[in-house]
C-alpha cells in the first residue's frame, strides 16, 4: 500500500467510524449471534492478496460490525463502562501512524518522555502526591501481576537472583477477599505464590468490604505458623458490588509485617478525578502500588492502564534484563520502561491520554463522571420505591445491583434467583439494553453499570420501562 492509497482508504475508514458513532442507537446492543456464526461468514482459505481496501470496508460493515456487542451504546449497562472517547481514538491512530519502537529510551525518546509527563499529569489530576511514579501497562491484570512479582521479590529479598522460591522455603502469603477481581488470584498464582497460601479474608455481609480485624487474625496465625505475609491486594471498587476495602485499617494491620500493599482500583480509579470522591481512596498514599484503568469509566480507549509505584527502583531491579540489576538506576539516566513491566517492545500509548486530556479536557471528563453518579443515584432511588424490586448492595459509585422479587416467589430463593437470570437473559437477547447478570450469596441478581459516554437520564428512564416489561412477564 502506498501512502496515497493509505490516505484515501484512511479517510473512508474515519468517515465510517464517525457514521457508526452517529447511528449507534439504531443498532441492537448485543448482536443476535451464536458461537461460530461470525467465523462461518469468513472464507476458510487465506486471501491471495491484491484486494481493494473498499472491499474490506464493505465486509467490515456487513460481516464484522454486526458481530460486535456495542459497549459504546447508551443502553449498555453491562460489566463496566468501557468508554472509548473519539479524542483518545485519534491518539491511538497517531500512535500507529508514528509507528515507533518502544524498546528503550533511545528507540523512541518521545515515547518515553511523553509517557512520563502524561502519567504525571494523571497523578496530579487524581490528587496523588509527587511520591508516586507511574507507567502505562496494557491492563490492570498485568499491573497486578507486576505488583505481585515485585512483592514476592521484596518479601524474599530477591530470591530470584539466587535459589528462587524453592530455596526460600517458607510459605509466602497473599491476602485479598473473595470479592477481588479474578485477575488478582491469577496474578498471585502466576507470580509463583501457592494456591494454598492465598488467603481470602472475610467481608462485611452487606458492603462486601474486607474486615480488617479478620485480616489481623489471619496474619497473626500465619506468622505464628512460620509464614511470611508478602502482599495484600486491596480492592477499591470491586467488580461485583463496588466494595471498598478499608485501606487505612489494612495499612495499620500490615505495617509491622512490611507486606506489599497493592491497590486495585481498576474500575473506580476514575472517581479519583473528583475531589468529592477522594475520601473513598483514603490511605492510598501509604500503599506500595496502585493501578487503575482510564480505559474504563474515564474513557481512554483500551489498552490504557496506569500503574503507580512508590519505589520504582525496586521494580526495576526485579524486572531489569541488565545483569547488573542490583546497581542503582538513579543519577539522571533516562527511564527505560522495559524495566517497569514484562514486555520489551511497547506502543506509544501515552498519546491516547494526551489527546483525550487536551481535546476533551479534565473538566468535561469530570462533568460526565458527575452526571453518571447522579444518574446512578436517581436510578437506585427509582428502584427502591418500586414494589417488588430491591437494591441489594450499597451504591458507592455508578453501579446499582438490583433484584426483582415477584410476590408469588417470595421466600423461595432458588426460584427468585432463576427468575432474575431469566429476565436478564431475555432482555439482553432483545438487543434493547444489556445488563450483566451477577451472583450474590449464591443467587442471581442484575448489575446496572451506569457510565457509557452517551448514556443520559432518559436512557435510564427507558431501562426502567424495560425492567417492568421483562421482569413483569415470565
Ligand atoms: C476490570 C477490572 C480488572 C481487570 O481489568 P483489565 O484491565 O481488563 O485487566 C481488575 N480489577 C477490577 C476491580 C476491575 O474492575
Amino acid at each position: 500500500m502506498t501512502p496515497e492509497e493509505f490516505r484515501t482508504a484512511g479517510h473512508e475508514l474515519i468517515d465510517w467510524i464517525a457514521d457508526r458513532r452517529l447511528a449507534i442507537e439504531q443498532r441492537p446492543v448485543r448482536p443476535n449471534v451464536e458461537p461460530g456464526d461470525i467465523a462461518a461468514l469468513l472464507p476458510v482459505d487465506p486471501p491471495d492478496g491484491g484486494e481493494h481496501a473498499a472491499a474490506i470496508l464493505h465486509d467490515l460493515e456487513h460481516l464484522v460490525a454486526p458481530g460486535i456487542t456495542e459497549v459504546q451504546h447508551p443502553m449498555h449497562f453491562g460489566w463496566f463502562p468501557s468508554n472509548a472517547s473519539l479524542s483518545s481514538i485519534l491518539g491511538d491512530v497517531a500512535s500507529s501512524g508514528l509507528s515507533s519502537l518502544g524498546i528503550s529510551w533511545e528507540s523512541s525518546p518521545a515515547l518515553t518522555e511523553v509517557e512520563e509527563v502524561v502519567v504525571d499529569w494523571m497523578r496530579s489530576l487524581t490528587g496523588l502526591s509527587a511520591d508516586w511514579s507511574g507507567v502505562i501497562q496494557d491492563t490492570a491484570s498485568t499491573a497486578c501481576l507486576v505488583a505481585m512479582i515485585a512483592a514476592r521479590e521484596r518479601a524474599t529479598e530477591h530470591a530470584q537472583a539466587t535459589s528462587g522460591l524453592v530455596g526460600f522455603g517458607r510459605p509466602l502469603h497473599v491476602y485479598t477477599t473473595a470479592e477481588a477481581h479474578s485477575s488478582v488470584r491469577k496474578a498471585a498464582l502466576l507470580a509463583g505464590f501457592a494456591a494454598d497460601d492465598i488467603r481470602l479474608i472475610d467481608v462485611d455481609e452487606f458492603s462486601r468490604d474486607m474486615m480488617a480485624d479478620r485480616l489481623a487474625d489471619q496474619i497473626k496465625a500465619d506468622v505464628d505458623a512460620g509464614g511470611v505475609p508478602a502482599a495484600v491486594v486491596v480492592s477499591l471498587g470491586s467488580t461485583g458490588v463496588t466494595a471498598f476495602d478499608p485501606l487505612p485499617a489494612v495499612i495499620e494491620v500490615v505495617r509491622p509485617h512490611q507486606a506489599w500493599v497493592h491497590v486495585d482500583a481498576a474500575m473506580a480509579g476514575s472517581a479519583m478525578l473528583l475531589p468529592e470522591c477522594r475520601h473513598l481512596f483514603a490511605g492510598v498514599e501509604s500503599a506500595d502500588s496502585l493501578s487503575w484503568n482510564p480505559h474504563k469509566w474515564m474513557g481512554t480507549i483500551l489498552d490504557t492502564s496506569l500503574l503507580y509505584l512508590k519505589d520504582p527502583e525496586h521494580l526495576i531491579r526485579v524486572m531489569s534484563t541488565n545483569p547488573s540489576y542490583l546497581r542503582s538506576t538513579s543519577g539522571g539516566e533516562a527511564t527505560q520502561y522495559r524495566d517497569w513491566g514484562i514486555p520489551l517492545g511497547r506502543r506509544f500509548r501515552a498519546l491516547k491520554l494526551w489527546y483525550q486530556l487536551r481535546i476533551d479536557g479534565p473538566d468535561e471528563i469530570r462533568q460526565r463522571l458527575r452526571r453518571d453518579l447522579d444518574n446512578a443515584a436517581w436510578f437506585a432511588a427509582q428502584i427502591e420505591v418500586r414494589p417488588d424490586w430491591d437494591v441489594v448492595a450499597p451504591v458507592r459509585l455508578q453501579t446499582v445491583s438490583i433484584r426483582h422479587v415477584p410476590p408469588e416467589l417470595r421466600g423461595d430463593s432458588d426460584a427468585i434467583s432463576e427468575h432474575n437470570l431469566d429476565w436478564v437473559r431475555r432482555l439482553n437477547r432483545s438487543g434493547q439494553a444489556f445488563l450483566s447478570p451477577s451472583t450474590l450469596d449464591g443467587g442471581w441478581i442484575a448489575r446496572v453499570s451506569v457510565g457509557v459516554e452517551t448514556t443520559e437520564r432518559h436512557h435510564l428512564q427507558r431501562l426502567l420501562e424495560l425492567l417492568d416489561s421483562y421482569a413483569g412477564s415470565r
